[in-house]
């Protein structure tokens, strides 16, 4: 295993934060996978997925088992883990500019075409591998300006000439459910049957640039860009399956749920060639795909004591009362039922909520939405 420590630039004189990468196998052999935990530094239960990840990745290079190299990142935002603020941890927004820590994540489109310009012209074939070096030098050059901008490329460089990324976090409160590009789910659906998940919500592209979409929509984004060039076709296959895994709620940090967690990214890992071994069984699915237009919050009209009345996974129809909203000024109690059939597979965890809260989610299977499909 090799250690690889990536110091971000430092925001201010006398700090300095880095980034650390665990590399297991021979980089060039085979596939690259890479797992990242908690890039949303407040959602625990992927650090200590990433920990028991971390004992089976090196049995399995002792065991002479990983094909190419699979990438570890224990701990994807060092920034976020460390903003304490009144005793409460904010891992979801930079606190120096107010921005999602998995937004605007750099679309290498337009950088990466520049760099594979003379192979074009020369009527040369734009192979993957080719590919993957103007992407790993579009991420290389990408300016950071700041210590948020330098994590972001420091990331991006890490994953974005991988076969496999795999992109740890958590809900508030929820089932384990997968968000990734809807070309991908034939490729996504044995994961979602080995870890069990109960929603995976597909979009061609949610907004806002989240750090799995920067991954997967890079090679449709140069396919067109380089045929938009060349005057002709120029067809690349979609190399990178990229998914955002919700590891349940950020209360689920436990050794149990982390073990099973972990063994089934093994499995995934194993089914997937980056890992040598047998093909795992594959459980029955816990749910159909469903659309990420179509997964609709119900949000909180005014103030007051949050009284969730459905079970976490559970199968919804339209109508039925999901939560209430008690208002202690008035005594008086508003539901909240569910507009669409789907499953509620995700929900505020905290009891008191100001108005405009989205307090749950329900995931269903007609695009209701457009725009920006993504949660603040
Ligand atoms: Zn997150």
């Amino acid at each position: 295993m090799l250690e690889r420590r990536h110091e971000l630039v430092s925001a201010t004189p006398g700090t300095r934060r880095e980034l650390l990468s665990l590399h297991y196998g021979t980089p060039g052999t085979g596939p690259k996978a890479l797992v990242q935990a908690s890039l949303h530094a407040d959602e625990v239960p992927g650090l200590l997925v990433a920990h028991h990840l971390r004992a089976r990745l090196a049995a399995l290079e002792s065991a002479g088992r990983i094909r190419g190299e699979v990438v570890l990142v224990p701990y994807a935002n060092p920034v976020g883990l460390g903003q304490w603020v009144l005793a409460s941890h904010e891992g979801r927004f930079d606190l120096a500019s107010g921005e999602n820590f998995n937004r605007h994540y750099a679309n290498l489109t337009l950088a990466a075409a520049d760099h594979l310009a003379p192979l074009v012209e020369s009527g040369g074939t734009v192979s993957v591998p080719a590919v993957r070096e103007a992407l790993r030098a579009a991420a290389a050059a990408l300016p950071a300006p700041t210590e948020l901008a330098s994590l972001r490329r420091e990331l991006l460089g890490l994953a974005i000439d991988a076969d496999l990324v795999l992109d740890l976090h958590c809900d508030n409160e929820a089932v384990l459910h997968l968000y990734t590009a809807t070309w991908l789910w034939p490729d996504v659906e044995p994961l979602a049957r080995l870890t069990g998940s109960r929603a995976v919500l597909l979009a061609d592209e949610s907004g806002e640039e989240p750090f799995d979409e920067a991954c997967s929509s890079a090679w449709p984004r140069l396919a067109a860009e380089l045929s938009r060039r060349a005057g002709r076709a120029i067809e690349l296959p979609p190399a990178c399956v990229s998914v955002t895994v919700e590891l349940r709620g950020e209360r689920d940090v436990e050794h149990g749920l982390a073990t099973v967690d972990a063994d089934a990214i093994v499995r995934y890992l194993v089914a997937r060639g980056h890992v040598a071994g047998d093909a795992p069984v594959l459980p029955d699915l816990q749910c159909e795909p469903t659309p990420l237009a179509g997964s609709i919050p119900l949000v909180a009209p005014h103030g007051g004591v949050l009284v969730h009345c459905c079970r976490l996974g559970s199968d919804v129809r339209r109508g039925d009362r999901v939560a209430e909203i008690v208002d202690p000024s008035t005594g008086v109690v508003t539901a909240l039922a569910s507009p669409v059939d789907g499953v509620c597979y995700a929900r505020e965890s905290r009891r008191f909520v100001p108005s405009g809260t989205r307090v749950a989610k329900i995931a269903g299977r007609e695009r209701l939405r457009s725009g920006n499909l993504l949660s603040d």
